[in-house]
Formats: structure tokens, C-alpha cells, sequence
């Protein structure tokens, strides 16, 4: 056979080990279920809720109005406009134009994009799992973990010595998987740290609007800086993972246009009719609202059940979570301490799997929180949870 070189970009992607973990949990499950009893998913990001119906409306309404042609590169005018109105209800932006956002397929590739524009960067660690495993290598990025402390604080002098030298920093808030949210005076310390350093922000906000107990989310685009990306996505506000619809903002008119080829030469741009159901997502206030409403009303119930069902097991450290759908609690005190490598990484993960409830093992956001797992009640109502806290207790007993 010939002997081919194949691009790196591509052979050192490497799947999320969350797509295996969520294979063996589909097996366990079969067992349990041929047992007659319940198994509970809780590694999965997936949301449980359908897409609201006025959205559902406006792609029909979009195909039935012929929007079937090629899209406009970078996004059609409608689409972006749109953005701009949200930008400035929600976050009191007025100075973005149309030339500083750009229509991409889901938060993916506005942050996969956003990587490719460089080749140093570093970003908090724990992190979502797709930019250890698929944005560094498909961009090349040699990419420097920053620890947040163990409560999930900053250490602000190892973002400034990581940082510099470097060309971005990632910076995800809310954020997957320990549920923080970041005040607005860590942002604007991190923010200020890279702007000294000349590196760019990526901030990831996929989870905007899933904040909880009154708080606010401070969006990194109300800051007027051209060194910062902002990458939205409609996909969990929505409840609109499978549609693939998001956008980038940035003030810097060359990285919107780098980004914009980027997205012509990938995709040749968003299918027009999803960008008009998208628009009428973000357009149609109060339909919006009331879905927002109610997805966090139930997302609230659902991390008041599990932090209630965890909080009081002993040797389980974990804070009630002020956003997105996850805990990331730590167990250092109930794994023996003899045990290293991947069975001390798996010991958790292993035992709760024997008891039927499927978790993601913190070694999969990095390397500095292997004694944690990450669990999601994206999917998992009330009763589900109420019934998996008792084996967690169990469990550990
Ligand atoms: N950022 C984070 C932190 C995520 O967890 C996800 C999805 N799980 C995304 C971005 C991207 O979501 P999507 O591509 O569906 O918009």
C-alpha cells in the first residue's frame, strides 16, 4: 500500500472519551432496564426540552418563503441585525455593526474559527472537553492549562505568566464543567491581564442565559475592545443543540473577515432558512422570554434536587452551581489514597456506573481536576435525580 502522510490537523483529533463513556453507558443501561431498573444518564450536555414552537413556526415560514439559495458570506443581513438588536437589549451594545458579526454552525465553529486564527494560547483548565480534544490539535494550537483553584477561583498570576507570549486566551462563562459563573470583576481582571499581554479573548458564552438565582450574565462583548471574540450559540438557550446555529461577534473588523473566510470556505455559510428561524429566535422578545422562563425555572428545580442530594454526603465537595447544567463535584476524600493513574482517575466514574448513573470523570477537562466528575442534569427531571442522590448515598455509604 502507498505510504500517505496525512494532515496533522486532522489525525490528531481525538473523540471526546464523553462519545465511549456515553457508549458504555447505553451498554449498562440495557442491563439495568433488563433488570427493571431505571439507569441514569447524567454525562450528556443534551437538553430534555423541545425547541420552542415559534421557533419551529419560523423555519417553515422561512422555507415557505423560498430562502433556499446560497447564503450571504459571513451571514444575511436580517440574521445580523437581529444579533445587533439582542446585543443591545441584553448587554446595552450599540457600537456593533453588521461587519463585526458573523452567522456560524453552532458555537463549534465560531470557536473552532476563532482558534485557527492562532498558534499559542491558553485557557482555564478544567475546560470543555472539544477544545482539549478537537479545536487545539485541528488548529495546531500549542495550548498552556491554567488551574483554577480548587474552589473553582482564579489565580490570577498564573494567567498572566501563561498568557504571555501567547496570542489568545479562552475564556468560557458560563462555564462547563464546574457551573461558575464569573463575576463581572473577574472578567474585566482577565480581560485587563491579556489586553497588557497582547493576547485576544475567546469568550465562550454558549451558556448566557442559563444562569440562575437572579444573577446576570456580563457578556465580554459589552467590553469595546478589538482584542476580544465573543462566540454565541442558540443551541442551549434555545434548546436547539441539533440546528447547528451561533455567531461571532468582534469589533476587530480583519478577524471578522478572517473568520468570515474561514466559515466561506468550510460551510460556504449558514442555510438560509435557518438563519431566519434564528433571527426570529432572538427577535421575538416576549416568546423568547417565556422560554427562557421556563427552561431555567426547571433547570433550578433540577440543581436544587441534586445539590439537596449530594451536599450532605460526607467527603463530597461541591458549591450549589449559579449556572449552566453541571456540577463538578470533588470526591479526593473518598478515593483511597493508594490508588494512581487510571484507576484513581476512573475510581468514581466505576462505582457509580455499579450503581446505575453514568457521570464524565473530571480527567477529561484537563489535567488538574482528576478527583472530580461532572454531572449533568440537562436530561434528568426531578424524580430522576431525587432517586439517583439516594444511590449516591449508597454509594459512598
Ligand atoms: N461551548 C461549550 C462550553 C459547550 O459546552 C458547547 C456545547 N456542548 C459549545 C460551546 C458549543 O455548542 P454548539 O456547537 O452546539 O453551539
Amino acid at each position: 500500500m502507498k505510504n500517505r502522510t496525512f494532515s496533522p490537523a486532522l489525525e490528531n483529533i481525538r473523540m471526546s472519551p464523553i462519545v465511549s463513556i456515553s457508549e458504555e453507558a447505553r451498554g449498562r443501561a440495557a442491563d439495568f432496564e433488563r433488570a427493571g431498573k431505571r439507569f441514569v444518564f447524567f454525562q450528556r450536555g443534551e437538553i430534555d426540552l423541545p425547541t420552542p414552537a415559534y421557533i419551529v413556526d419560523a423555519l417553515q415560514e422561512g422555507l415557505a418563503r423560498g430562502l433556499t439559495k446560497y447564503p450571504k458570506s459571513g451571514g444575511e443581513d436580517f440574521f445580523k441585525d437581529a444579533v445587533i438588536g439582542k446585543l443591545r437589549r441584553d448587554h446595552g451594545v450599540t457600537d456593533v455593526a453588521r461587519e463585526h458579526v458573523v452567522a456560524t454552525y453552532g458555537g463549534q465553529e465560531g470557536l473552532e474559527l476563532s482558534f485557527k486564527l492562532f498558534t499559542r494560547g491558553a485557557g482555564f483548565s478544567p475546560t470543555w472537553s472539544c477544545a482539549l480534544e478537537n479545536f487545539v490539535p485541528y488548529a495546531g494550537i500549542d495550548f498552556a492549562e491554567v488551574p483554577l483553584n480548587a474552589d473553582f477561583t482564579v489565580d490570577y498570576d498564573r494567567v498572566e505568566s501563561a498568557v504571555r507570549g501567547r496570542d489568545f486566551f479562552y475564556l468560557n462563562n458560563p462555564q462547563n464543567p464546574t457551573g461558575k459563573v464569573f463575576t463581572e470583576e473577574e472578567l474585566r481582571r482577565l480581560v485587563e491581564i491579556c489586553t497588557r499581554a497582547g493576547a485576544v479573548v475567546i469568550a465562550d458564552e454558549a451558556y448566557e442565559k442559563i444562569v440562575y438565582d437572579g444573577r446576570r450574565h456580563f457578556s465580554l462583548a459589552q467590553i469595546p475592545q478589538e482584542n476580544v471574540v465573543t462566540v454565541f450559540t442558540l443551541s442551549k438557550t434555545y434548546a436547539m443543540t441539533g440546528w447547528r446555529v451561533g455567531y461571532s461577534v468582534t469589533r476587530d473588523a480583519h478577524v471578522a473577515r478572517l473568520l468570515r473566510l474561514g466559515n466561506y470556505t468550510q460551510t460556504a455559510g449558514v442555510a438560509t432558512f435557518l438563519q431566519y428561524a434564528a433571527a426570529a429566535a432572538l427577535d421575538r422578545v416576549a416568546e423568547s422570554e417565556k422560554a427562557i422562563t421556563g427552561m431555567l425555572e426547571e433547570f433550578t428545580r433540577r440543581r436544587d434536587a441534586l445539590f439537596e442530594g449530594l451536599s450532605d454526603i460526607p467527603g463530597v465537595r461541591l458549591d450549589r452551581p449559579h449556572g449552566p447544567f453541571y456540577m463538578f463535584p470533588n470526591f479526593s476524600e473518598r478515593i483511597p489514597a493508594a490508588l494512581a493513574g487510571e484507576d484513581r482517575r476512573k475510581y468514581i466514574y466505576n462505582l457509580l456506573l455499579e450503581y446505575g448513573i453514568a457521570t464524565v470523570y473530571g480527567s477529561c477537562f484537563g489535567h488538574h481536576f482528576d478527583d472530580n466528575v461532572r454531572l449533568s442534569f440537562s436530561a434528568t427531571p426531578v424524580p430522576v435525580i431525587e432517586e439517583a442522590a439516594d444511590r449516591f448515598r449508597k454509594a459512598l455509604a
